[in-house]
């Protein structure tokens, strides 16, 4: 360590010694081809409607830890869904919003509602003091939620069936058993599998226990499983509104708001279809009203993509404001994600299609937005009904560079700060 008056000194030394060392690398760097800049794909100015009162917002937030001083190593997680309902007239009249993002907090909550579902999960070698294994153990805790979480007519597994739509074989959950039973028939939260007898949990479906191993860190079973949730989540909320009169009000007038992709990846691709049905037939009910559901992305291949093309060459600055663009399957082919199959990008797996907009303000906003009354793919259809809704709403919303402020508002919800989370896990030590 220099001493206190040194410092300057040595530091003006440090940077010229950086400077050289980076001025010799570049001599030898031999000169790449430069780019030919990409063409502005087709922004088209969108028509200026009224955005929607109401904004619901969605998101989830799951921690992994181990729990000290256990062999073999022992881990739990924590995972939690928050719903947050946000009067979008009341928030925007507060001071300083959205500009600055800075407000009141106090001000800020009473412009909401919330809703939050909780549960810890086992992670590897956790064993139940009833016995039950690590495994078995994380399917019973799943199959719980299931069964009494609910926000509002049924609880999420009957929104589970409903999606599912019938018995699918899975993996027996029997380790020791190579059959592939059928899980539960409709309205059944459990059946047995036929070769050894092992009771089949309807949170099988999901089969998150194939990825569960007590040989390495569950993370990514957890991780699953608030991705699945997530969607049930919503997916619940949505029919229970769509039966009564006053739920059809309110759904014409409400936002639905998530975080990241609108699609179920890895093996709850599995709920794809029933979303989509589902959606479709919501939207139906509610005619001639529609159903604005959508998403912001914050990071990805697509969201890369269009923050290059926006340089010109300054960043954020080519694409004109107050325009959207589509891509369509062959856009995003021949230029985001590169084709391996003739089958249309996210066929199987999203639920909306990507959207970006430049607002009149100038922010760039990547979303994928639902398209009810289109079948898949959707990249194909033409414009969603909703376009100018959702860009409305969006636009209205978005804060800081290119940010959108309910989910923020839902993140600060349902996040489990690490530290705290950790903590947690790690006072079962004691216990
Ligand atoms: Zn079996």
């Amino acid at each position: 360590m220099p001493y206190p008056n040194e410092r300057a000194g040595f530091s003006a030394i440090e940077d010229l010694e950086r400077r050289r060392i980076i001025d010799a690398f570049g001599d030898k760097l031999a000169q790449g081809e430069s780019h030919p800049r990409k063409p502005l794909p087709n922004f088209q100015p969108f028509t200026r409607s009224t955005p929607r009162p109401v904004v619901v917002a969605l998101d989830g937030s799951n921690i992994y830890h181990r729990i000290p001083a256990r062999l073999p190593a022992t881990e739990a997680g924590l995972l939690s869904i928050s719903i947050v309902r946000i009067d979008v007239e009341r928030l925007l009249n507060l001071a300083q919003l959205p500009k600055s993002g800075a407000t009141d907090p106090v001000e800020l909550r009473s412009t909401e509602d919330s809703s939050t579902l909780q549960m810890a999960l086992p992670g590897r070698n956790a064993r139940s003091v009833d016995g039950q294994l690590s495994r078995d153990w994380f399917r019973t805790t799943i199959q719980e939620a299931l069964e009494s979480g609910n926000y509002g007519r049924e609880s999420l597994a009957l929104t589970l069936h409903a999606l599912l739509d019938g018995q699918r074989n899975i993996k027996c959950p029997n380790l020791d058993c190579n059959s592939s039973p059928l899980t539960p028939p409709p309205n059944a939260m459990r059946s047995q599998c036929d070769a050894c007898g092992q009771d089949v949990l309807l949170a099988d479906s999901l089969r998150a226990q194939e990825i569960f191993d007590d040989h390495q860190p569950c993370g990514d079973a957890h991780g699953r499983i608030r991705e699945a949730f997530e969607i049930l989540s919503l997916m619940n909320l949505l029919r229970g509104l769509v039966e009564t009169e006053s739920g059809r009000r309110a759904l014409a007038r409400i936002a639905f708001v998530l975080d990241g992709p609108l699609a179920a990846f890895s093996t709850i691709a599995v709920l794809q279809r029933g979303v989509l049905r589902e959606l479709t037939r919501i939207e139906n009910l509610l005619s001639p009203e529609r159903l604005l559901v959508m998403s912001a992305v914050k990071t990805g291949t697509f969201v890369q993509h269009f923050s290059e093309l926006d340089e010109a060459p300054a960043p954020d600055s080519r694409i004109p404001n107050g325009r959207a663009f589509l891509p369509d399957d062959d856009y995003i082919r021949e230029n985001i994600i590169a084709r391996t199959t003739d089958q249309p990008w996210g066929e199987i797996t999203y639920f909306g299609r990507p959207l970006v907009v430049k607002t009149d303000e100038g922010q760039r906003l990547f979303l994928n937005v639902a398209q009810p009354e289109a079948s898949p793919p959707l990249t194909n259809a033409a414009a969603p009904r909703v376009l100018d809704e959702a860009i409305a709403t969006a636009a209205r919303l978005g804060i800081g560079r290119h940010e959108f402020l309910p989910l923020r508002r839902a993140h600060a919800k349902a996040a489990i700060p690490l530290r705290v989370g950790s903590k947690i896990i790690e006072s079962l030590a004691g216990s």
